[in-house]
């Protein structure tokens, strides 16, 4: 019987730069496939439907929900976010590798009910850094970046969770170190 796929969970707080290392991570893997979750929150300027997220309003979110359509979803930042079944069942038992850049409450489920887990947690160099990340890519406005900024001891607070923690320094190296994570992580359960 073909193996299961892994699911790599990629966490850390908002603005630490989850988005561009996933982008860096599949330039050197392209074999990885990434879940795009469902959410109630408004797209950016640059985000697209079915491509960043499945950007659902409210009541459609939670039809999902009771038609137990999602492995887990919660609030995040005063949104709704949920990752479905039909973006990563097929594929895991498929045998395929599925990643998930999810916050520590989902996080926590997926390794609760998945055994095939490898999680990676990424924290800034500093927290002034964090800062300045979520101020300069400008895409939410000052009262959000000062929520997400407070939900960020909390995410870091469940850092021991993680299978792998990464400092993310300098992306590229950020980038190796995660791919030499998964590569370790997936020769020590087979
Ligand atoms: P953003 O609004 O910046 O895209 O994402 C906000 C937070 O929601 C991030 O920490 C991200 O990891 C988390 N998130 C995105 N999708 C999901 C999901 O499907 N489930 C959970 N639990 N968190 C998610």
């Amino acid at each position: 019987m073909k193996k299961k796929g892994f699911i790599i969970i990629i966490s850390g707080p908002s603005g630490v730069g989850k988005g561009t290392i996933i982008r860096e991570v599949l330039k050197h893997k392209p074999e990885l496939k990434v879940s795009i979750s469902a959410c109630t929150r408004e797209p950016r300027s640059y985000e697209e439907d079915g491509v960043h997220y499945h950007f659902l309003p409210q009541d459609v979110f939670f039809e999902k929900v009771k038609k137990h359509e999602f492995i887990e979803w919660c609030e995040v930042h005063s949104n709704m976010y949920g990752t479905l079944h039909s973006e990563v069942d097929a594929m895991v038992n498929a045998g395929q590798d599925v990643i998930l850049e999810i916050d520590t409450q989902g996080a926590r489920k997926i390794m609760s009910e998945f055994s095939r887990v490898i999680s990676i947690f990424i924290t800034p160099p500093t927290f002034e850094d964090l800062i300045k990340r979520l101020h300069n890519r400008n895409t939410e406005k000052k009262e959000v970046i000062e929520h997400r900024l407070s939900m960020a001891g909390k995410e870091l607070a469940a850092i021991g969770e993680y299978d792998f923690i990464v400092v993310n320094n300098e992306v590229d190296q950020t980038v190796n170190d995660i791919l030499t994570m998964i590569d370790q992580a997936k020769e020590e359960f087979s």
